[in-house]
C-alpha cells in the first residue's frame, strides 16, 4: 500500500523566514515596540501586509485567535453577562472567548452543510435579545456570507468572524473576514500560516481598531504599528482601554511574512488533494459529503465526512480502525472532549439541549487533517482506506450491538 504521510505534519517553515528570525534573534530585538526611535519592525509590516491581504483598513497584530476574538467581543460592547450568539459546530477557542469575557452562550444551529442555520439564528435571536453573533467558519465551511450579513442588520446583530480555517477563502470573490464588523484569524500550527502561535484582528472601523490596539498592550507607542487609526481616535480611547499584553511578538511577524506569498500555493494543495479525496469518498455508500456551494472559494486543509447511518459504537469503531490503518480519523461525537475535537455538551456555559441538530449531525461527523504535499496516489489512498473500513464497520454485526 502507499505510504502515508503523517496527518500532523504542519506547513513548513521557509527558508526565508528561518533567516529572518534568526537575524531577529541576534539583534535581541523581539518585542514589537521600541521606546525611542522604533520604526514597527516586523509586526507592524505584517499588520500592513496582512491588511492589503485582505483589503481592510486595520489589521492588528495579537498573540493568538483566541486573544483576537476576546478583543473583538470586548471592542463590540460585550459585558459579562450578556447573550452572545455561536454556531454550534465550532473549536474550543470560540466558547472559550465567550467564558474570558464572561458571556453567555446562546447556541444556533447548524445544517448539513455545516454552516450556520439562519432560520434557527433568527428565532435564537429574537428569543434571546443577544445583539452580537460570533460566527465560526468552522473547518473552512462558509455559510451565504451577504445573505447572513443582511440578515445580521435586519436583526441588529454585529457580527464577528472566526476566521481561523478560512484565510485565503471568499465567498462570490469577497474575502471571508471581511463581511462583518472584525475578522479573526490564527498563526497557530495546524492552520495556514505556521509561526506556533499568533492572531490577527481585521476590521475597517476605527474605533474598533483602536481598542484592539490600545487593549492588546501598545502602551504609548501605536504610532508604530503598522495600520493605526487617526491620533484624536487613539486619544478617545486610550483612557478607557485597559492593557492586556495580548501583543504580537516580532519573532512570530518574522515567521508569519514570508508565509503570506506562499498562500496561494498552499490553498490550491490543500484544496487539489481535498477535492480528490472528497469525490472518492462521496460517490461511495454510506458517506454524506457537505455540499459546497459555487460562490464559495475555500481553503481547505482538512476534510470531513459524515457516516449517517452509524450508532455510536459503530463510529467509535470506524475511527479505531481507521488509525490503525495510518489515518488519524477525528469524531466530533465523542463523550468527552479528544484533542482539537469538541461538541456543544463540552462547552462551559452552553446548553446542548439548544442545538439537538447540531449534536444530531456532529454525532455521525468526521474529519481528518490534510498535510501539504499529497501525492494523488496517497489521496486515494487515504479515500480507499476510509472506505473499506466503513464496510467493514457496516458488515461487522457486532460492532452494531
Ligand atoms: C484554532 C482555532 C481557533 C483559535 O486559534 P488560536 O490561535 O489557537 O487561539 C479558533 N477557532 C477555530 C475554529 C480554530 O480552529
Amino acid at each position: 500500500m502507499t505510504d502515508l504521510p503523517d496527518p500532523d505534519r504542519p506547513p513548513e517553515i521557509p527558508p526565508e523566514a528561518i533567516a529572518a528570525a534568526n537575524a531577529l534573534l541576534a539583534s535581541g530585538r523581539l518585542h514589537r515596540y521600541a521606546e525611542q526611535g522604533g520604526t514597527g519592525g516586523p509586526v507592524s509590516e505584517l499588520e500592513r501586509e496582512f491588511a492589503r491581504l485582505l483589503g481592510c483598513r486595520y489589521a492588528v497584530a495579537v498573540n493568538s485567535c483566541g486573544a483576537a476574538l476576546f478583543l473583538a467581543l470586548k471592542a463590540a460592547g460585550v459585558r459579562p453577562g450578556d447573550p452572545v450568539l455561536m454556531n454550534a459546530f465550532t473549536l474550543g477557542p470560540v466558547p472559550g472567548a465567550l467564558d474570558h469575557i464572561g458571556a453567555r452562550p446562546v447556541l444556533v444551529e447548524i445544517t448539513e452543510d455545516l454552516t450556520i442555520d439562519m432560520a434557527d439564528l433568527r428565532i435564537k435571536a429574537q428569543a434571546s435579545g443577544a445583539r452580537v453573533l460570533m460566527l465560526s467558519h468552522m473547518r473552512g465551511h462558509l455559510c451565504n456570507l451577504p445573505a447572513l450579513a443582511t440578515l445580521c442588520a435586519a436583526l441588529g446583530l454585529t457580527l464577528i468572524e472566526d476566521c481561523a480555517h478560512t484565510l485565503g477563502a471568499s465567498w462570490d470573490g469577497q474575502q471571508a473576514g471581511t463581511f462583518g464588523q472584525a475578522g479573526c484569524f490564527s498563526f497557530q500550527s495546524g492552520k495556514h500560516v505556521n509561526t506556533g502561535e499568533g492572531g490577527m484582528l481585521v476590521t475597517d472601523d476605527a474605533d474598533i481598531a483602536a481598542q484592539a490596539i490600545l487593549h492588546s498592550g501598545s502602551y504609548m507607542l501605536h504610532g508604530q504599528n503598522g495600520t493605526v487609526p487617526a491620533p484624536e481616535v487613539m486619544a478617545r480611547w486610550q483612557p478607557r482601554c485597559g492593557n492586556y499584553s495580548m501583543r504580537m511578538s516580532a519573532l512570530v511577524a518574522a515567521l508569519a511574512l514570508p508565509q503570506l506569498a506562499l498562500l496561494p500555493a498552499r490553498v490550491a494543495d490543500w484544496n487539489a488533494s481535498h477535492d480528490r479525496i472528497a469525490a472518492r469518498l462521496g460517490a461511495a455508500a454510506g458517506f454524506a459529503l457537505p455540499h459546497r456551494p459555487r460562490a464559495e472559494a475555500y481553503a481547505q486543509s482538512s476534510l470531513q465526512f459524515r457516516l449517517p447511518g452509524f450508532a455510536s459504537a459503530q463510529m467509535q469503531a470506524f475511527c479505531v480502525a481507521a488509525r490503525a490503518g495510518g489515518i488519524w480519523v477525528k469524531w466530533f461525537g465523542t463523550d468527552q472532549p479528544e484533542g482539537y475535537s469538541s461538541n456543544p455538551a463540552h462547552w462551559h456555559g452552553a446548553e446542548a439541549s439548544d442545538v439537538p441538530r447540531a449534536c444530531e449531525i456532529q454525532a455521525t461527523l468526521c474529519d481528518i487533517r490534510l498535510p501539504l504535499g499529497l501525492s494523488e496516489p496517497q489521496c486515494d489512498a487515504i479515500a480507499d482506506l476510509l472506505i473499506a473500513t466503513a464496510s467493514t464497520i457496516t458488515e461487522d454485526r457486532h460492532a452494531k450491538a
